[in-house]
């Protein structure tokens, strides 16, 4: 099989050819058709999370090289184990990859996702910057028919970090507000997701202008510009403050700028991990009632509610742009930038 592992930090991704592993007992080995390209590839590439304020987060001990990054996988399944069920050759699916121990207390709760003992595809375990990848079990994958392949790889991350995020919100009334900072790629899948999810189209608040077509495109009601005070006020008297904020940049200026448009009793969900520091006064939580919670991806059991929302149809298009797995680098690299609209896929 073909895989583009990186052999230490930082330094390019590079070809590797080696056997095609076999599935022993519940595995499955899927041909990987498309792989999303998500921004904790270039951390985990990177090897630390810069927390800002001269902080980071060690990222290495999970993320051993040689090891192969990519965990928005799907594609088609072409050997299964003796012991593997539910699943045939042929059969084309997209993988959770978020897997856990499968014994802690958090994955026997169902929080696979938050498990301390992770074994995720792409991170702990080869992923899917690869022509094919071996999934422990068929519980981990999804039917996606009928949506593209490309836009069904995206689910895994982008998709399922949204929609775990806007799970967080529920339950939203009819007169609620939401307000979504940040369209880039998660930022819109949630965008795109939440009328259907919460029964509320959001507001958007991005400070690229250039973005804002395609939040429209997406289903947000309206767009602001965070760094725009009048625009903020005007945004807290037409609506009294958002009921929701989920904050999809994650920067110092983004967390305040969201806790502020919260009104009394509402609730900051902070995906984001540009990073930075920023101060919160504790008198401030219990006056307002604010709520402030983080969340990180999501759980098996919303990806399958997700899957089964996204293909039903009917929602906006999600924007992707596909390139050949051998550009994996360029598009790292395009990525790091910050230039690309939407989602990247690579496929071999
Ligand atoms: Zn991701
Ligand atoms: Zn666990």
């Amino acid at each position: 099989m073909l895989s583009y592992p990186f052999e230490s930090f930082g330094k390019p991704l590079a070809k590797a050819l080696r056997e095609t592993p076999q599935p022993a007992g519940s595995e499955v080995l899927l041909r990987v058709g498309s792989c999303g390209l998500c921004h904790s590839d270039v951390h985990l590439h990177d090897g630390f999370f810069d927390l800002g304020h001269g902080q980071k987060l060690d990222l290495s001990r999970g993320v051993a090289p040689p090891r192969v990054l990519g965990h928005e996988i799907a594609g088609t399944v072409v050997a299964v184990g003796p012991e593997a069920t539910g699943v045939a050759v042929g059969d084309r699916r997209v993988v959770y990859p978020w897997i856990g121990c499968g014994t802690c207390s958090l994955c026997h709760a169902g929080h696979e996702e938050l498990c301390s003992a992770p074994r995720a595809l792409g991170l702990n375990r080869d992923g899917g910057f690869a022509d094919h990848v071996l999934v422990p079990h068929a519980r981990y994958l999804f039917a996606f028919d009928p949506l593209p392949e490309a836009e069904a790889s995206t689910c895994a991350c982008s998709g399922l970090t949204a929609y775990g995020a806007l799970k967080k919100c529920a339950p939203l009334g009819a007169g609620d507000t939401l307000l979504i900072i940040g369209a880039g790629g998660v930022g819109l899948s949630a965008v795109r997701m939440a009328a259907a999810a919460l029964g509320v189209k959001p507001v958007v608040a991005e400070i690229d202008r250039s973005k804002w077509d395609l939040a429209r495109q997406a289903g947000a009601t309206d767009c602001l510009d965070p760094g725009d005070a009048a625009a903020s006020k005007a945004f807290m008297k037409a609506t009294g403050g958002a009921a929701a904020v989920i904050d999809f940049v994650g920067a110092a200026a983004t967390f305040g700028f969201g806790l502020q448009a919260l009104r009394k009793g509402g609730k900051l969900v902070c995906v984001g991990l540009f990073g930075g520091a920023a101060q919160v006064m504790p008198a401030m939580l219990p006056l307002r009632a604010v709520t402030i919670t983080g969340s990180y991806v999501g759980s098996l059991a919303e990806m399958a509610e997700m899957m089964a929302l996204l293909r039903q149809g009917g929602l906006p298009a999600m924007p992707v742009t596909t390139r050949p797995l051998a550009q994996v680098n360029e598009a790292l690299a395009e990525l790091r930038s910050g230039s690309v609209r939407g989602r990247a896929v690579l496929q071999p």
